[in-house]
């Protein structure tokens, strides 16, 4: 298939832009490289532009003769939606609308879009089923629950054909050290701890210990960013026009701040000191996943099921790309 991947050069993005060109699909990357990178991008298939550029996106669609579109183009710091939700509202939102008028109008109606478990909130059910509630407790997780009633809308109404895949903690990196996570400035948890590992930091702090958890730190269901990129394309081949699909992606083990950082001082040998901040706003207690329906229903099997193997590729990343892909793309 012709396929249209936003956010190609970002971080989940770029990996499943790799995993679609390698199963055969012929992909192109539309990205602004506002926060995702030039060398992330495949070689020759990257169209810069706006996400909000309606017109720009049509010819694209139109000139590629694109039949599907994975949209990961979006800001996805749950603090950051706090502080700053009008980027979220106007990105997320408001740019996403652009694209799906711009499918329309092309004839493009297939879509497999980047939701995120911070639709569901702080879910009373441990694990989570796609049939919690969403109840999103930050502007992040609400605006990708927006797009996601938005698709339900587009398929009632005019046929288009979607998944939406919630992903718990996208993490780790390409198994041969091309592809790895790189934000500027970083803010997730496992990148942060390898940057101590590395010398780039003096500490880890941990944002609150006073949840109801085991250990009182926030609890997590990190899964490798090539087994979303698998479902991803798991997921293309069971669309059906007027249809939505609902999966989680995670591997349905949870694990705290303080294991995370106990996996990463296994793994890099290195003691990694820990201070203690306050909590961080808009942080539920606990998620992880129930993925049995993609387990079923798209034949997923996450190939990375325990942090070990995740922070393991995150950890060949971090040390062949110390400076990760190096200056921001768009001053290369
Ligand atoms: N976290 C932390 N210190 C940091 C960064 C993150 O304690 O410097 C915690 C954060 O509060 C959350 C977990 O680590 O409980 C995972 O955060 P991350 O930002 O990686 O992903 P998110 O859960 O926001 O998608």
């Amino acid at each position: 298939m012709n396929i249209l991947v936003t956010g190609g050069a970002g971080y989940v993005g770029s990996h499943a832009a790799r995993w679609l060109a390698r199963a055969g699909h012929d992909v192109w990357v539309y990205d602004n490289l506002s926060v995702g990178h030039r060398a992330a991008a495949l070689p020759g298939r990257l169209i810069e532009g706006e996400l909000a550029d309606e017109a720009k996106l049509r010819a694209a669609l139109k000139e590629h003769s694109i039949e599907a579109v994975m949209h990961f183009a979006a800001f996805a710091l749950v603090g950051e939606s706090v502080t700053d939700p009008a980027k979220y509202y106007r990105n997320n939102i408001t740019a996403t609308l652009s694209l799906l008028e711009a499918m329309r109008s092309a004839g493009v109606a297939k879509l497999v879009f980047s939701s995120t478990t911070a639709t569901y909130g702080a879910p009373k059910q441990i694990p989570i089923t796609e049939d919690e509630p969403q109840l999103p407790i930050n502007p992040y997780g609400f605006s990708k629950l927006v797009v996601e009633r938005a698709l339900a809308d587009y398929a009632h109404a005019y046929g288009l054909g979607y998944a939406a895949l919630r992903y718990f903690n996208a993490a780790g990196a390409s198994p041969d050290g091309d592809l790895g996570e790189d934000h500027t400035p970083e803010s997730h948890l496992i990148p942060i701890v390898l940057q101590v590992a590395l010398g780039q930091r003096q500490q880890i702090t941990v944002f609150g210990n006073d949840y109801a958890t085991p250990d009182g730190t926030c609890i997590r269901d990190y899964v490798h960013v090539d087994d979303l990129a698998q479902a991803h394309l798991l997921a293309l081949e069971k669309l059906v026009l007027g249809k939505g699909l609902h999966f989680n992606l995670g591997t349905g083990r949870g694990y705290s701040v303080r294991q995370v950082i106990d996996a990463c001082r296994k793994a890099t040998g290195h003691a990694i000191p820990e201070t203690l901040g306050p909590r961080r706003p808009g942080d539920p207690p606990e998620l992880v996943a129930d993925s049995s329906r993609a387990q079923k229903q798209l034949g997923w099997k996450p190939k990375y099921p325990d942090i070990e193997s995740i922070v393991a590729t995150a950890w060949k990343w971090h040390q062949s790309h110390p400076q990760g892909y190096g200056k921001r793309s768009s001053q290369e």
